[in-house]
């Protein structure tokens, strides 16, 4: 991609190009060094339980502050960190950061809260990804049942996942599908691999704007986990009228705008510790629902 020509002078373009892949090849040409860069930051979306009235738990939400693009979404430069194998570094850091910022709000006071972080294919074959979990829980003295791993099913196609995913849970952690029902589902999958939760894509909730196929499509799903006993979690949950129809259906654990955005660390604590927020007012409102 980079060509010398002579000195130390590095050609990313050619005139060729057109803008989107400068752009792109800019961004891969510095995400190599984001890391060192300390540009990297956590942002933390709560998990809410609406029947119990509780923050059950948080996902990890990378976010790339670039010095002149501003705040990169994930979408855009995780498919680079994942081409390029810049992930391995990436997710390991996120995974250690996310551990041990979790312990932090368990000591804190919130003992039970949980950490989910997303985990790529590379990540998941990378051959001593079990080793690499066990020294961060270790480092990081996390209870392992506190962490949860997701993997979308593109993820856990390939052959030899049902293996890699043994071997994580063997670590004592959780494992969930993400945005489960958009890629190549195999309803095989949720009988032989060992999956504890399950993401509805919020593709599905939000257009779960009382379209009748749509919640004929998440009240099956809910329905599926609930026999085959795993936990399901709606995601990109936005409105009450959402909230309302995942409730009817006995869906109880949520996550989305509608609660609270992605907030960094420090504005997830604040969140947590101030129980006249906007959070905690919803979540006692509905309880009396
Ligand atoms: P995901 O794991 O499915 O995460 C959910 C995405 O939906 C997040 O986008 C979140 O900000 C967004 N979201 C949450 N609630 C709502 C809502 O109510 N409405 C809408 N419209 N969106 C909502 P984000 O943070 O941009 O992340 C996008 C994707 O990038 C993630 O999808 C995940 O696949 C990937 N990603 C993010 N962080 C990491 C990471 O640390 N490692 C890896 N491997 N992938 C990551
Ligand atoms: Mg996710
Ligand atoms: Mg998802
Ligand atoms: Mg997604």
């Amino acid at each position: 991609r980079s060509k010398k020509q002579g000195g130390n002078c590095y050609h990313f373009y050619s005139p060729s190009m057109n803008e989107e892949s400068k752009e792109t090849a800019s961004l891969l040409y510095s995400l190599h060094s984001a890391l060192e860069r300390n540009e990297f930051e956590i942002y933390y979306q709560p998990k809410v339980n609406i029947e119990s009235c509780e923050v059950i738990g948080t996902e990890a939400l990378i976010r790339w502050n670039h010095p002149q693009f501003g705040i990169v979404s994930p979408e855009k430069f995780i498919p680079l960190a994942e081409t390029s194998g810049l992930i391995l570094n990436i997710g390991e850091w996120v995974l250690r950061n996310a551990c041990r910022q979790t312990k932090k709000w368990q000591e804190m006071g919130f003992p039970h809260l949980s950490i989910a972080v997303n985990l790529t294919t590379r990540q998941l074959y990378q051959s001593t990804i079990d080793d690499i979990i066990r020294r961060i829980l270790a480092e990081t003295q996390l209870d392992p049942r506190y962490l949860e791993l997701e993997l979308t099913e593109s993820v856990i196609i390939q052959n030899s996942a049902i293996e890699k995913m043994h071997k994580l849970k063997n670590l004592g952690l959780s494992i969930a599908i993400d945005d489960f029902g958009t890629g190549y589902s195999s309803l095989r999958y949720l009988k032989d691999f060992p999956i504890d939760n399950l993401k509805i894509d919020q593709s599905f909730v939000q257009s779960s704007k009382l379209d009748p196929k749509i919640k004929a499509i998440i009240s099956t799903v809910i329905n599926l986990a609930r026999q085959l006993n795993l936990n399901v979690t709606a995601e990109g949950v936005e409105s009450e009228e959402e909230l309302v129809y995942l409730k009817s259906q006995f869906c109880y654990t949520m996550q989305g705008f509608y609660f609270s955005r992605p907030l960094p660390a420090e504005d997830l604590t604040k969140l947590l510790q101030s129980k006249e927020s906007r959070l905690y007012r919803l979540l006692k409102e509905w309880s009396f629902h």
